[in-house]
């Protein structure tokens, strides 16, 4: 399948190294999120993969390490001391994520002025392109609007975050209730 979104053709090659980088958050205990940024320039006509990341929230003990935050880093890493040549970039480049960003990296990656961003799963807990609110596109913030689409698979995406979540739960110590007897205990289920 190949995805045409205002100019960009995103392959599945691209597509799979998205879920792939994801899969790579679920082995090493994360919660699998993937993102990659996939530039399409005159040299790149069909596309080239700039950055990936996952989420490394545990492993850092640093909740705001997202897999956007972590391709964000990476990139400015590689550009960052040239601001003007990393819009130019940005402005060829297609963020590709399994998940609908939270509030956090929508303002994050509308910072950076990706040409657009694609997502799998809606994220109704924490997603910032109107899933909890709108930050992409919300005329208050100053910089170009935000361009996200839901065109990934949204049930893959689901399906590694119900295998974590499983993971997780079996992983879990099982819980010892320590508590008075009282008369109600009975009733207790
Ligand atoms: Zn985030």
């Amino acid at each position: 399948m190949v995805i045409e979104m205002n100019g960009h053709s995103i392959s599945d090659e691209f597509i799979d190294l998205c879920y792939k980088t994801a899969e790579t958050s679920l082995a090493s205990g994360e919660v699998p999120v993937g993102c990659i940024f996939v530039q399409f320039s005159s040299d790149h006509p069909n596309g080239h993969v700039l950055v990936t990341g996952h989420n490394r929230t545990n492993v850092t003990r640093n909740a705001t390490r997202h897999a956007e935050m972590e391709c964000i880093d990476k990139i400015v890493a590689k550009f960052g001391s040239q601001m003007n040549k990393l819009h130019e970039i940005m402005a060829e480049t297609t963020v590709l994520l399994t998940l609908e960003p939270c509030l956090m990296c929508v303002r994050a990656l509308r910072y950076l002025r990706p040409k657009q961003v694609l997502f799998g799963a809606r994220n109704d807990r924490f997603g910032g392109n109107e899933s909890v609110y709108n930050v992409s596109t919300n005329e208050l913030i100053s910089d170009p609007k935000l361009m996200c689409y839901q065109l990934l698979s949204a049930k893959k995406s689901i399906d590694l975050l119900q295998r974590f979540y499983k993971q997780t739960n079996e992983s879990a110590p099982k819980p010892h209730r320590k508590r008075l007897k009282t008369s109600a205990d009975d009733s207790e289920l």
